[in-house]
C-alpha cells in the first residue's frame, strides 16, 4: 500500500505466533528496507513502513525466505485469522489455527476482508474484533458460529475447519458475496439463516473484553504509542522470547517476568492509551494535518476510562466506531465530534492553538460525552 513515506507492507504472521527469531529479522528488514518503524494493525499483522518502490522485491525475498509469505497471493489474501492470544496447549487453538491456514485452498472465492477468530479460551475475547466465522467455547465443547448468529455447531477440534469451511460454502450459495464483497453479519442480517446444524448450541452474551496490560497467565501483555513501535524495540523485546500478536494493538510476550524495554506500555491506566490517532500527515496522502504531537499533548486531558480519537481526516482508520470524543483534522484546525465516529456531524470548530491553550474546551467535551 502506497503511503507519503513510501510503502506500507502488511506482514501476516501464521496463528498469530512471532517467533523470536522471525521478530528479530523482521526488525532488521524493517532497518534495512524500510524506515524502522512498524505499526501493529487491528487485524493482529505487523506492518513495515517506509520501503521504498526499489527496495520492496528485496524485502520479499528475505520475508519469503522466513517462510511467511503463501505460495500464492489468492491464498494468502484468505489468510485473515484472528487467534486468541491467551491460547493454551489445551484448548485446540493452534491446532485448528494451524489447520485453517493450511487448507484455505479448499474455500470458496471469498471477500478480501472476510475473516475468521479462532477464540476457544474460557471466556471469548475476540468479539470486538472483525471476523465472519467464529471458533468459540461454551463449557466444555467447542462451537464453530457464523457472525450475526446466537447460535452455533458443536465441534472437536478435529471437526472445526471442516464446519467452517461448509460455513463459508453456505455463505456463497447463499448470496454472501456481491462484486467480491460481503460480510456474513451483512447477510444474517438479509434474514439467511444456516442449516439446523449451526442453530443446535445457544451461544451465551458477554460483556466487551478490555484487555489489561501487565501479567496475564500465557504472560506479558505490552502496548505502545499509537500501536506503533520502532525496529530497536522489536528487536529488544525478541531478545526476551516468543510473541502473540492481538487485535489490541498490543503484544503478548511469553514470559513471566515484566519486560524493561523503553517505548513499552505495561501500566493500563498510562494516558497514553487514552488517546488514538492516525499517522496523519505527512505520512499519509489523505492527512489534513499532523495528528500524533496532538494527540500526545492532550492525553493527560483525557479522563480515565474516556477515549480521544484525533483522526488526519474523515475515514478515520485509527478507530472507525465511536469514540468518546472525536477531533477530525481540517485545513484550518480540528472539527470536534462527541460520542460519534470520524465521519459523523460535528459539535464545533476549533483551531489548534485553542485547543492546546484550552484543554477545557476538551474537559467539556468529555462531559457531555
Ligand atoms: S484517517 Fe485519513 S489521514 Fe488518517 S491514516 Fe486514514 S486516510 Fe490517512
Amino acid at each position: 500500500m502506497l503511503s507519503r513515506d513510501g510503502l506500507l507492507v502488511r506482514v501476516r504472521l501464521y496463528s498469530g505466533r512471532l517467533p523470536a527469531m522471525v521478530a528479530l529479522r523482521l526488525a532488521e528488514l524493517s532497518e534495512h528496507f524500510g524506515n524502522g518503524l512498524i505499526d501493529l494493525s487491528v487485524r493482529g499483522n505487523l506492518q513495515l513502513r517506509g520501503v521504498t518502490e526499489t527496495k520492496y522485491k528485496g524485502l520479499v525475498t528475505e520475508l519469503d525466505a522466513l517462510g511467511l509469505i503463501d505460495a500464492d497471493a489468492t491464498t494468502e489474501a484468505m489468510r485473515n485469522l484472528l487467534v486468541t492470544p491467551f491460547w493454551t496447549a489445551e484448548d485446540g487453538a493452534q491446532e485448528i489455527a494451524a489447520e485453517l491456514e493450511a487448507r484455505l485452498g479448499e474455500f470458496p472465492a471469498l471477500p478480501g476482508k472476510f475473516g475468521y477468530a479462532v477464540d476457544t479460551g474460557v471466556l471469548p475475547v475476540l468479539r470486538g474484533a472483525s471476523a465472519d466465522v467464529r471458533i468459540e467455547r461454551v463449557d466444555e465443547r467447542l462451537v464453530v458460529r457464523a457472525e450475526g448468529m446466537k447460535m452455533g455447531a458443536a465441534v472437536t477440534v478435529g471437526s472445526a475447519v471442516d464446519a467452517v469451511l461448509e460455513l463459508c460454502r453456505w455463505f456463497v450459495d447463499s448470496g454472501g458475496v456481491s462484486g467480491g464483497r460481503g460480510r456474513m453479519a451483512s447477510l444474517i442480517k438479509r434474514g439467511a439463516v444456516p442449516d439446523a446444524r449451526f442453530q443446535a448450541v445457544s451461544m451465551a452474551d458477554s460483556l466487551e473484553f478490555v484487555p489489561r496490560l501487565g501479567r496475564v497467565a500465557a504472560g506479558v501483555l505490552v502496548g505502545f504509542e499509537f500501536g506503533q513501535m520502532r525496529a530497536k524495540t522489536l528487536a529488544a523485546l525478541a531478545r526476551l522470547g516468543d510473541m502473540r500478536l492481538t487485535p489490541w494493538r498490543m503484544v503478548l510476550l511469553e514470559r513471566a517476568e515484566m519486560p524493561d524495554v523503553s517505548e513499552t506500555i505495561i501500566d493500563s491506566d498510562d494516558p497514553a492509551l487514552r488517546v488514538v490517532a492516525c499517522t496523519g500527515a505527512p505520512a499519509c496522502l489523505q492527512g489534513l494535518r499532523p495528528v500524533r504531537d496532538v494527540a500526545r499533548r492532550l492525553a493527560a486531558a483525557v479522563p480515565i476510562g474516556k477515549l480521544l480519537h484525533v483522526s488526519g481526516c474523515t475515514k478515520g482508520c485509527a478507530h472507525p466506531t465511536a469514540t468518546d470524543v472525536t477531533l477530525v483534522a481540517t485545513a484550518m484546525g480540528f472539527n470536534l465530534i462527541q460520542g460519534r465516529t470520524a465521519a459523523d456531524s460535528v459539535l464545533r470548530h476549533v483551531t489548534v492553538h485553542e485547543l492546546l491553550a484550552q484543554p477545557e474546551l476538551l474537559t467539556e467535551a468529555f462531559d457531555a460525552s
